[in-house]
């Protein structure tokens, strides 16, 4: 079944307040009739609301048009982000007189505010869902896109697999990459050679086991497969495998599965904005310069469908390296900018071929473009005359 994705482009034919993303989102709105289906339902918008010194996450603007589209059509909104993110959300502008509903932490302050969900996946056993998320009658899932250093691209997926499930059930999240054994160390007893493998890593992604000592601890999030410490270490004894990286994937979507269960049938709907994409996620604490042009803004009422359609669009840019930390590097050129930057286990399609496979939705879909680009004339620019 092919599912729609509603866009609006970063290009403009005029200088004009209609044609801009704000304005362009409204008609999206319109398209997913939000509206029409929140009246009497306590709205949770799913945000990430970054923390410290971020500064590319949602602009108040955006979230604003979606808040008062909601209480036009009769319903509760209220944003909602882990708790790290929601405390002091207002100093990066998400303060509800700007705009015009309150930011609560969805599991609560100390994130004790939850429901467990039985779904065994590898190491994890139980999924603890936000208590707010459930609480809620009705989703907006309102993400920003970004680079990830897990999965190598926080889009819909990621914005409620992480945001909407309590912090012991993130922290098991990122562990269940260590699930699959990649460090054997019988086959590697020669001392020097361990420690020959931790100094070739430029990234500090291979370290000494802080649990385990004189054993290897792979940072998967710091990883990008360069295969630099692969070629010195004794054969069978590392192992770089795509199955450690896609566990947290596969988790990502399982968690999406777990969330969206919580909802009846209608009662969410995912918008993205894909502005300002930093390498990594919102969560670091900072803002780094964008490494992918602006492309755009999209709703659908299909989780899978819309990353497809964010994802295939993004890919369609560049990477702009010049913009990349120096920390960082490229080695790999195939598949999606994001793909490039963290690495080939880390492609950004994984969580939503898993999710596809879950039955959240369909990769295929109709990119219904909200107000495609005219090709105009040219014309003199329109000043507003100073008074
Ligand atoms: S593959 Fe490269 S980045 Fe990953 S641990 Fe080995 S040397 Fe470090």
């Amino acid at each position: 079944m092919t599912s729609k994705v509603f866009y609006g482009s970063p290009r403009q034919a005029r200088l004009e307040a209609k044609e801009t993303l704000p304005a362009k989102l409204d008609l999206i709105i319109n398209e997913l009739h939000l509206r029409d289906r929140v009246k009497d339902e306590t709205v949770a918008i799913k945000m990430h609301t970054g923390n410290n010194m971020v500064y590319s996450t949602i602009h108040p603007v955006f979230v604003r048009r979606v808040v008062q589209a909601v209480k036009d059509g009769g319903g509760k909104p209220f944003v909602v982000d882990v708790n790290w993110d929601a405390a002091g959300a207002e100093q990066r502008g998400y303060a509800s007189e700007v705009i015009g509903c309150p930011v609560y932490p969805a599991a609560g302050p100390d994130e004790k505010y939850f429901y467990s969900h039985e779904r065994p996946y590898k190491s994890i056993k139980n999924w603890k869902v936000a208590g707010l998320i459930q609480d809620s009658s009705f989703m907006i899932n309102f993400a920003h896109i970004k680079g990830h250093p897990s999965c190598g691209f926080g889009g819909a997926f990621k914005n409620i697999a992480l945001g909407c499930l309590a912090g012991e059930t993130r922290s098991a999240m990122h562990d269940v990459m260590h699930f699959d054994q990649y460090w054997f160390p019988e086959k590697c007893p020669d001392e020097s050679v361990r420690q020959a493998m931790i100094a070739v890593c430029p990234f500090e992604a291979l370290v000494d086991d802080k649990k385990h000592p004189g054993q290897l601890h792979l940072h998967m999030e710091q990883c990008n497969q360069c295969g630099r410490c692969l070629k010195i270490a004794p054969p069978g004894s590392l192992k770089i495998d795509s199955v450690n990286f896609h566990s947290f994937q596969e988790a990502v979507a399982t968690a999406a599965d777990v969330v969206l269960s919580t909802f009846a049938p209608g009662k969410v709907t995912h918008m993205a904005l894909a502005t300002h994409m930093t390498p990594v996620c919102d969560c670091f604490g900072f803002t780094s310069m964008p490494i992918l042009p602006d492309a755009g803004v999209f709703g659908s009422d299909d989780i899978v469908a819309i990353d497809q359609a964010v994802l295939d669009i993004t890919g369609q840019t560049r990477l702009i390296e010049e913009n990349l930390p120096t920390s960082l590097e490229v080695h790999t050129r195939e598949g999606h900018p994001f793909r490039w930057l963290h690495g080939p286990h880390k492609d950004p399609y994984v969580a939503l071929e898993y999710g596809e496979k879950l039955g959240l939705g369909s990769r295929a879909y109709e990119l219904v473009d909200v107000l495609p680009v005219e090709k105009v004339e040219r014309s003199s620019m329109q000043y507003i005359a100073a008074s």
